[in-house]
């Protein structure tokens, strides 16, 4: 396995965390079992059907394996505990489905079954497909097995069937169960890829040491934002503050990459605080962060900017009771009618180089540096 493999890093995490999943579903699957079961025991002793304590049983049973369900259990318990489960509940199918016949549908309930094999996280595609392919073939050997069974019953025994109310009434709660059952399932899984989801794009736009926005979140919006304007040309510009820390290799180098770290993230905090809500934060890359601010020319950007700058070097961080002194550089561009987001980019970043070349810890805006390399028709709206 080449180690530009990611699942060479984090071997199996992602089908370690289906194999959970698979047992939050069982455990999940076993509540639902234990309220329908509850369901038919009340249901067959309203019925006069003796065997009604057998579904007590069953909903006693779901309960009591939810330990072997757990994330703690072991692979054979947790094995062991659903083919128990499975099993009883198979049998108690096929015997309510040979008593009450095909119009109650309790065979059906066997379709339950193959939503659930096929989130299994360990059973191989072939796996699933024959058992659902048998959890198919139960069912529609139990229809017919038992329509036989009633036609025999029928001719043998015709005073004890029961009434079609009866039957009519068992149907009903099973349809409803056919009904629930993939719903709850389903419903379970949509909540799970939603969070999922959230946890990928939250990873993906923002940076793991400063919580704030990566440079891929910055360059998608910023490109938006000329999409924006050129839409609507009369619409007003955005601008980029560029702030680089001042002679930071030097407090690596003072203090140790720790507190460089510690300093970078006192950093991205004071520039949170100061920003707009309306603004986007990111750290730009090493020790440079950038704010996209949309609808805010470049005169309201140095304000913002002045406001960055003197927050940082006003508010020291304490490394071993002493204070850590940090200034920045900050060049701010503002967008212009044509161009594209690089070229707002590279002017703020001219702007920046323009104040590291003054002597550190300012402000400058690329429209007065003379550093831009704007053509005469790119006029600043
Ligand atoms: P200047 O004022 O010209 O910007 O000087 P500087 O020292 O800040 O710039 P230089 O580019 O020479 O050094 C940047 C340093 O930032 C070097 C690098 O080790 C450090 N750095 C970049 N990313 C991180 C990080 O994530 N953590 C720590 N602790 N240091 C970092
Ligand atoms: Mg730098
Ligand atoms: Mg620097």
């Amino acid at each position: 396995m080449s180690l530009s493999d990611p699942s060479c890093l984090v071997p199996d995490e992602a089908s370690e965390f289906i194999r959970q999943n698979f047992r939050t579903t069982i455990r999940g699957s076993a509540v639902v079992i234990a309220c329908v079961a509850c369901v038919y025991a009340v249901a067959l002793w309203r019925v006069g059907d003796p065997h009604w304590w057998h579904h007590g049983l069953i909903a006693l049973l779901a309960v009591a394996l939810q330990p072997w369900f757990g994330r703690q259990a072991s692979y054979p318990g947790f094995i062991g505990a659903l083919l128990l489960l499975i099993s009883t509940c198979t049998v108690s199918i096929g015997a309510l489905a040979l008593t009450y016949g095909p119009a109650a549908l309790f065979h059906a309930l066997l379709l339950a079954y193959t939503p659930v094999l096929v989130t299994s996280g360990r059973l191989p595609p072939w796996a699933k497909v024959l058992l659902v392919a048998g959890a198919c073939l139960l069912t529609l050997w139990l229809d017919a097995a038992s329509a036989a069974r009633w036609a025999q019953r029928a001719a043998t025994e015709p005073q004890q069937l029961p009434t079609p109310e009866i039957l009519q009434r068992l149907r009903d709660i099973n349809l409803l169960a056919l009904g629930l059952a993939p719903a709850v399932l389903v419903y379970h899984f949509f909540t799970l890829v939603s969070r999922q989801h959230s946890t990928m794009v939250r990873l993906a736009l923002h940076d793991p040491m400063t919580q704030l926005f990566n440079r891929r979140h910055v360059q998608a919006t910023g490109e938006a934002l000329v999409a924006r304007l050129l839409d609507r040309p009369q619409g007003g510009p955005f601008s980029v503050v560029l702030l680089d820390v001042d002679h930071f290799k030097r407090v690596n180098d003072t203090w140790g990459h720790e507190i460089g770290d510690q300093a970078l993230r006192h950093v991205a905090d004071l520039i949170s605080r100061t920003a707009r809500a309306s603004d986007v934060v990111a750290r730009w890359g090493g020790e440079e962060f950038l704010l996209l601010l949309a609808d805010t020319d470049e005169a309201q950007a140095v304000q913002l900017a002045e406001r960055l700058r003197s927050a940082i070097a006003d508010d020291a961080l304490g490394a071993h009771g002493e204070p850590v002194r940090l200034t920045v550089t900050i060049g701010v561009a503002q967008s212009l009618r044509a161009g594209s987001f690089a070229d707002v980019i590279r002017r703020a970043d001219a702007a920046l180089y323009e104040g590291k070349r003054q002597g550190r810890n300012r402000v400058v805006a690329a429209s007065v540096t003379g550093t831009e390399a704007v053509p005469a028709d790119l006029a600043g709206i």
